[in-house]
């Protein structure tokens, strides 16, 4: 029995702490099921706390929400030039993304076809390689952009590429470039609609660069890959049982590859959560393979080493060895526990096996 506890005054008190770092509108992003709260529980939470402006990455996140009765903005993060998707993205009054020509071809031509004015905003891609129109070719485009008469530009956006490193120089690059592209636009009669670059880091780290609006996912969670001064609570907790005990003499080794072995007489319980269910993800990519290592260099490189616990009855109690998949063996030495004890993981909800029931408390 495995459920993910999502602790709903927390998250709301998150929610709160996020709305007064800003006067610009938050654009809650709900990929990946809403970070792993449920995408739909997590939108009525946000919506009942006042952020009415949700952004997804696949337009099947957009149709879940949609059919759960929201109509409140939704952008979609996607650029997309399949003319299938594009009339869907048109039909249910979701906000496009358009970043190339062939996508707002596409996304004008849909509209056309059902007859009304389609809602977009206009990606620029300043360094990130994915998603937009480059810089120098936006420029080329101006007269197309404005020829399009069932489209309407109702915001422009970049994504940061280094916005959670301490790279401020690259940051500030890839502002200062889309700001010259907004004005470009402007200057060549193109309302760009609302400005914005942030994520979460971003948002935290950099005040000036709120613009219009700020996109936030992680911040939400309370789980961002910089330091948390901002007084975010870590949402997501596993709740799990002891199902076996034993104790094993000193000098045993515990879980592969021998990584840990007693100095004393050991009490270990089992308790049936690995990285099956998205415990201890995290932690192995910092921790086993030196190329994860060296790229998430920038995050708090102290993790790695730090020892894990769980809690039980109350009480903290060290992971011994390896997580392995299914299970993971905690100390319960001078614990006071049974079998069947109720046992208290952190997990990052975006990492938990969807078929993880959970639970907003
Ligand atoms: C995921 C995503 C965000 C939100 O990122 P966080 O760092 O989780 O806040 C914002 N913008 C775009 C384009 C994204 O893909």
């Amino acid at each position: 029995m495995k459920t993910l506890i999502i602790e709903r005054d927390k998250l709301v008190e998150n929610i709160q702490c996020i709305k007064e770092r800003t006067s610009s509108t938050v654009i809650a992003v709900l990929k990946g099921n809403g970070y792993g709260l449920g995408i739909v529980d997590f939108a009525r939470l946000l919506t009942e706390n006042g952020i009415d402006f949700f952004a997804v990455s696949e337009l099947s996140e957009a149709m879940v929400l949609r059919e759960n009765g929201f109509t409140n903005k939704i952008l979609l993060l996607a650029s997309t030039s399949l003319p299938q998707e594009a009339e869907l993205i048109v039909s249910n009054n979701i906000i496009a993304t358009v970043g190339s020509v062939n996508s707002s071809v596409t996304i004008n031509e849909a509209a056309k076809k059902l007859g009304v004015t389609a809602e977009v905003h206009l990606k620029i891609d300043t360094g990130f390689g994915r998603f937009g129109f480059l810089p120098g070719q936006i420029d080329n485009y101006y007269s197309l952009l404005k020829s399009f008469d069932n489209m309407k530009i109702a915001g422009t956006y970049s994504h940061l590429s280094f916005s959670f490193a301490k790279k401020t120089k690259l940051v500030q690059n890839q502002f200062d470039l889309f700001i010259k592209c907004a004005e470009g636009l402007k200057q060549n009669g193109i309302d760009t609609g609302i400005l914005h670059i942030c994520n979460s880091c971003a948002f935290l780290k950099y005040e000036s660069m709120h613009l219009d609006a700020v996109r936030v996912g992680s911040a939400f969670l309370g789980r961002i890959p910089i330091e948390n001064k901002y007084g975010l609570s870590r949402i997501g907790v596993l709740k799990s049982q002891i199902i076996e005990f034993k104790d094993l003499p000193s000098n045993s080794y515990i879980g592969y590859a021998n990584t840990c072995k007693t100095k004393r007489n050991t009490r270990i319980g089992i308790v049936p959560v690995g990285y099956k269910d998205g415990f201890g993800v995290e932690k192995i990519r910092d921790t086993f393979r030196l190329r994860d290592i060296l790229r998430y260099v920038y995050n708090d490189l102290k993790q790695w080493k730090k020892r894990m616990y769980v809690r039980v009855n109350g009480k903290r109690a060290r992971i011994l060895g390896r997580i392995s998949m299914y299970n993971i063996i905690i100390d319960l030495t001078g614990i006071d526990a049974e079998i069947g004890d109720e046992v208290l993981l952190d997990i990052n909800p975006i990492f938990t096996e969807s078929s993880v029931k959970r639970e907003m408390l």
